[in-house]
Parts: structure tokens; C-alpha cells; sequence
């Protein structure tokens, strides 16, 4: 499996262009020997950009993940194997990701914290991100106690820091949350990242996050709808 360079970049924003030979086509997918290209995953939506060939400008569709990086393009008529291109990622997609992501990191704590909830799925968005909670008692949800809790929380400054943990030290950690996964890891994969928003949540993750949340913009719920009993889909 590639590296997936994303990961050893933290911030999450404001991704650099690279360089990368291309080392495999499939289908219209392009192949490079190493993209820094966030790939879908964990309910955020992989990155788009330009990949740049000589004059050849190309715009290329949500990454994907695989044994390499999928960077899908409408026709890879005019691209071949060992070609050396740039790619560029779309910064202000990817900002907006990682903020929306940072967010969904708080909004899970608090709901945990504040009404016991665990989240059991999510899909971030550029514009709109849901969060799906479970509940023993769904009558202890209140959109203005999370809402106000994590208005407070944004002026912490609280800082966005990332670690490589093993199992043992994520798994014997008394503040970490969501480690119900781990599991579907392949135990070949000793270290995990670990995504740290002090004193406010910690947890395995491998998304795009903000360096500190003082950037997130004040959280303002717009949806709340059932999803049965004791869950509820939130959407901000
Ligand atoms: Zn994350």
C-alpha cells in the first residue's frame, strides 16, 4: 500500500502542489508514486485539484483510496506511465474540509460529554456536515446547550496536534475516544495517528485538521431529524 503522505502533514491546510511521476493507469484513474492527495475516507470526501502536464491542465475528481491513490480525470487519453506532472490540490476544498472535519472532532466530544451520545457516523461536507448519535436517552439533546458549548469552546485557542501512537498506548489511554475500529486495522500497522484537540477530544484518525480551532467558524445546527430509536442525525 502507498504511503499516504497527507497523513505527515499536519496542519491540514493549505496543502502544497508536488511533483509526482505518474506509475499506473487504470480505467480513468491516474496513479502517481506518491500523491499528497487526501483520499475519501472516514466520512470525508477525498480532494480535488489540477494535475499539470507541460501546457496539459487537467482537473481531477475526488481522490479515492486503493493500493495507490486514485486520482480520477474525465480522459486519461493524453497522460502515459512515467510521465512528470504537478499536481496542485484544491486548497480552499480542502480548508473547508478540514475545518468542517475539526468541527465534527468537537461536536462528537460534546456530544458525548454533554448528553453521553457516541457517534456512529458522519459525512462531512464543503457546505453541510451530518453527524449521526446514538443515545441512551435522545430527550437529553439540546441544540442551544451544544451549540453555546462549542461557541465557548472555539475562544480556548485550544491547539490541533497530531501523534504516532501503538495500540498499547492508544488502547491503555484513559481520554480515548472512538476506539471501537481499531480492530479493522491490519495488525501490520503498529503506529497509528492519534489526533489531539487539548482538553477537548482524543482520538485515532487519519483526516485533515486545522492547527488550532480559533478558525472554525461558530457552530450553527440546521437540521435535527430521528433516525429511529435513541439516534438522531444532526447537521451543521
Ligand atoms: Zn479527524
Amino acid at each position: 500500500m502507498q504511503e499516504k503522505m497527507h497523513l505527515k502533514c499536519h496542519p491540514g491546510t493549505n496543502p502544497k502542489p508536488f511533483k509526482a511521476k505518474i506509475v499506473n493507469i487504470e480505467d480513468n484513474y491516474l496513479m502517481f508514486d506518491n500523491s499528497y492527495c487526501f483520499p475519501r475516507g472516514g466520512g470525508q470526501p477525498g480532494d480535488i485539484g489540477t494535475i499539470i502536464l507541460g501546457e496539459l491542465e487537467k482537473e481531477f475528481h475526488e481522490t479515492l483510496p486503493g493500493e495507490y491513490i486514485k486520482h480520477p480525470i474525465d480522459s486519461v487519453d493524453q497522460f502515459k506511465i512515467g510521465d512528470n506532472i504537478k499536481c496542485i490540490i484544491d486548497k480552499e476544498n480542502r480548508n473547508r474540509n478540514a475545518k468542517m472535519h475539526t468541527t465534527q472532532h468537537i461536536v462528537s466530544a460534546l456530544a458525548n460529554d454533554l448528553f453521553g451520545a457516541e457517534t456512529i457516523g458522519n459525512q462531512i461536507g464543503t457546505e453541510f456536515t451530518r453527524i449521526d448519535l446514538k443515545f441512551q436517552d435522545k430527550n437529553k439533546f439540546n441544540i442551544e446547550d451544544l451549540e453555546s458549548s462549542f461557541n465557548d469552546i472555539l475562544s480556548t485557542n485550544a491547539p490541533v496536534n497530531v501523534y504516532d501512537w501503538d495500540r498499547n498506548t492508544i488502547l491503555s489511554h484513559n481520554k480515548m475516544r472512538h476506539t471501537n475500529f481499531l480492530d479493522r486495522i491490519p495488525s501490520s500497522i503498529e503506529k497509528l495517528r492519534v489526533v489531539e484537540i487539548v482538553d477537548i477530544d482524543l482520538c485515532p484518525c487519519g483526516g485533515t485538521h486545522v492547527k488550532n480551532i480559533n478558525i472554525l467558524d461558530d457552530l450553527k445546527i440546521n437540521r435535527v431529524k430521528s433516525k429511529g430509536s435513541g439516534k438522531l442525525r444532526i447537521s451543521y
